[in-house]
């Protein structure tokens, strides 16, 4: 088999030739199929969107009033110039897709973000068998290895009472896209009053007209007493931090919800009292099991940890290759501390 491969990486993205259409371009184009509407996935000013529909609203509110969205179900198809494309669950937010494109007989499936472990927020995450398999790499060392997100949850909970047996208000810093909703919707609310800093609420918002079940939070700036406050739970922004957006009304314990938080010293960087390793993305083992579970033989490897991931992928058979693009960040450095015995 010589023929042009289905994707090449061009000045705009990941570009089919064929099907004229690209995926998650980083630059306006005539036809973009979008995996999610994160900012690193979804720019504005594209002629023609095509996205699942769990997040046309989502998509729509970042892309503007006027952008042309088509929104599929997922696994409808549709013919792009003879190429048969396909959207599927990717559990990474609401709305996130696996991009299927078929032609020939030729499959590929590019992942976009994605992570195996349940969310009451999106739809779970499903392998889709292909030839070749486009996978992001963002947590693909060992050291990355979630635990169970009940486990997480119940750490958060005894975190949350043990501050108010202190009178402190609890602040947990998460993005305002799909982490902050997963929390949300995870949350015991009977143990106090659950705030989110509004640019978090606005999500909110658009996640409760999409469908999803969410409980409701409060907005911090309105009307929140001292006695609320000893009691609180705040989900707020990690650009926004804890001094804005609400009045200071006594003592607190910030802690930060992101996978990133295995990371030694992660807490001391981030500045907070305490992190919660909570992710929308795959640990490093989930990240081997999607790609045996795709059947697929060539790997290519985007988006984080990508030489090491490569490296271990060929070891194990696959044939991998890098895919970097300028959207691809060397990840911090992971230096696993000594073991004091
Ligand atoms: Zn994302």
């Amino acid at each position: 088999m010589s023929r042009e491969p289905l994707f090449k990486i061009s000045e705009a993205g990941l570009f089919c030739p064929r099907g004229a259409f690209y995926v998650d371009p980083w630059a306006p184009v005539a036809t973009a199929v979008i995996t999610h509407a994160h900012a690193d996935h979804a720019v504005k000013g594209s002629r023609r969107y095509i996205a699942a529909e769990p997040g046309r609203l989502i998509l729509w509110s970042r892309m503007g009033q006027h952008a042309k969205i088509e929104a599929l179900p997922f696994g409808q198809s549709i013919d792009l110039n003879g190429v048969k494309v396909s959207l599927h669950p990717a559990g990474h937010i609401l709305g996130s897709a696996q991009v299927r494109a078929e032609y020939k007989g030729e499959i590929w499936v590019i992942s976009g973000d994605y992570k195996v472990a349940a969310d009451a927020t999106c739809a779970a995450f499903k392998p889709i068998r292909c030839h070749t398999f486009v996978t992001e790499s963002t947590f693909a060392q060992p050291i990355f290895q979630w635990e169970p997100q009940e486990v997480t949850f119940a750490q958060i909970h005894d975190w949350w009472r043990d501050n108010q047996s202190q009178n402190k208000a609890s602040f947990v810093f998460a993005y305002a896209l799909g982490k902050a909703q997963r929390l949300l919707a995870g949350l015991d609310q009977s143990i106090g009053p659950v705030f989110a800093h509004r640019d978090i609420e606005a999500v909110n918002v658009l996640y409760r007209q999409s469908g999803v079940d969410l409980p409701p939070a409060r907005i911090p700036n309105q009307g929140m007493t001292p006695a609320e406050w000893e009691r609180s739970l705040i989900l707020q922004t990690p650009s926004a931090r804890w001094q804005q957006g609400f009045p200071h009304l006594g003592h607190f314990c910030n802690s930060f919800a992101s996978g990133w938080m295995m990371l030694p010293d992660a807490t001391h960087e981030r500045r907070v009292h305490q992190g919660f390793p909570l992710s929308d993305h795959a640990d490093h083992r989930e990240l081997l099991g999607a790609v045996a579970a795709t059947g697929a033989e060539r790997v290519f490897v985007t988006h984080g940890y990508i030489d090491e991931f490569v490296t271990e992928l060929k070891s194990l058979g696959y044939e991998a290759i890098a895919m970097r693009t300028p959207r691809c960040r060397r990840p911090p450095k992971v230096i696993i501390p000594p073991i004091n015995v």
